[in-house]
């Protein structure tokens, strides 16, 4: 066999690779930000099962790894999971491949062919529209897509993937995008009646081409850079597009590596926090229970007491400038607990789904947001 992480969102360095095992350890983020994220591909004439070692993946917390299984795929684009055990120190991938090239990776990486697919579907319809709204730290596009009315009565946010391998975001913003293409569905057109959506699906394009877990090119965690974005130009360029709009709600996507659920988390922290917002809190978050069969709000992170939300977050941030319904919408990197898929685990198709049925809890609140 033969191993390289020298591919779009890599990430590994190769210790050694000699009959059916391979070695690796996984680069740290610059600035240490996180070591989790790792992507490579594997060349084999063997049909017997081979060994990828990934001797520092002791670097997480224990509990992140336990019942975690690997994403494999053969094309880039259907993934599913492989035998992975982990005993507190090395993540050990045991897989029997059926093709000649197969991809492991922390989870299902979404690529930039794919993203430049998506947006060929947005230019198609005359209700979308993409604009650059600036660029990240090494010169890559960060692009909002837009659906509805400029001058819209609400503005609705959508950002994916600040945390680059959290991909299963950008799977979800994938789902999310697909149902506003399709204006034969009547919750998109009752919500574009009166709101414009705007799409960021991967907000640290750098981070995600170059195989970080959490950070941006200049060694920053965009999703700590919201008060002082100096060195997130991405995160600087969707403050300056959501000032030029307002935010009526606002939903950043993310990944757990501890909770097998997907669940909110609010702004329940913030100095502006109000029975208003717990009340559209309340309205979002049954909608969602009663629409998608993964999501669920009985599983989550602690509360924050009142006061003690960072501002340096997305949700907060947002939520606390624009005194809307703001949240950090996080899915599991290993399971839904509630339902497990023996096959493929928490999936880009799962993350799909609860990105389609996520707008129909926007549309429920959407006349008591203002
Ligand atoms: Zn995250």
């Amino acid at each position: 066999m033969e191993i390289t992480t020298d591919i779009e969102g890599g990430n590994g360095d190769v210790q050694y690779c000699y009959g059916d095992e391979a070695g690796i350890t996984i680069r740290p983020d610059p600035g240490a930000v996180a070591q989790q994220w790792f992507h490579a591909r594997v060349q084999t004439d063997s049909k017997s099962p081979h060994r990828i070692v990934i001797a520092n993946a002791g670097s997480a917390p224990t509990r992140t790894r336990s019942r975690y299984r690997a994403c494999a795929s053969y094309d880039g684009s259907r993934w599913f999971r492989v035998r992975t055990t982990y005993d507190g120190r090395e993540l050990v991938i045991t897989h029997a491949p059926r093709a000649r090239f197969v991809h492991y990776a922390y989870f299902a990486y979404y690529s930039e062919a794919r993203r430049a697919r998506l947006q060929r579907q947005v230019r198609r319809v005359p209700w979308a529209k993409i604009e650059r709204i600036g660029e990240s730290v090494r010169g890559r596009p960060i692009d909002v897509l837009t659906f509805g009315e400029d001058d819209a009565d609400l503005h609705l946010w959508l950002v994916a993937r600040q945390h680059s391998g959290e991909a299963m975001a950008e799977w979800l913003a994938e789902g999310f995008v697909g149902r506003l293409l399709d204006d034969d569905d009547e919750t998109v057109r009752a919500v574009l009646s009166k709101a414009a959506v705007h799409v960021v699906p991967c907000a640290n394009p750098d981070g995600a081409a170059m195989g970080h877990q959490r950070a941006n090119a200049a060694g920053v965690d965009p999703n700590r850079a919201w008060s002082d974005p100096e060195d997130a130009p991405e995160i600087a360029a969707i403050r300056a597009a959501m000032d030029g709009t307002g935010v009526d709600l606002f939903l950043d996507v993310h990944g757990d590596e501890r909770d097998p659920y997907c669940f909110l988390a609010g702004c329940e922290g913030n100095p502006s926090y109000s029975s208003r917002i717990r009340l559209l809190e309340s309205v979002f978050e049954e909608s969602l229970c009663t629409t998608n069969p993964d999501f669920q709000d009985e599983f989550g992170y602690d509360r924050d007491e009142p006061g003690e939300g960072d501002l340096r977050t997305a949700s907060n941030w947002v939520g606390e400038r624009y005194d809307c319904l703001s949240y950090t919408l996080e899915m599991p990197f290993k399971d839904n607990a509630n339902a497990p898929d023996d096959r493929r685990g928490w999936s880009p198709e799962r993350s799909a789904h609860l990105g389609h049925d996520v707008l129909s809890a926007m549309a429920e609140a959407l006349p008591m947001l203002r």
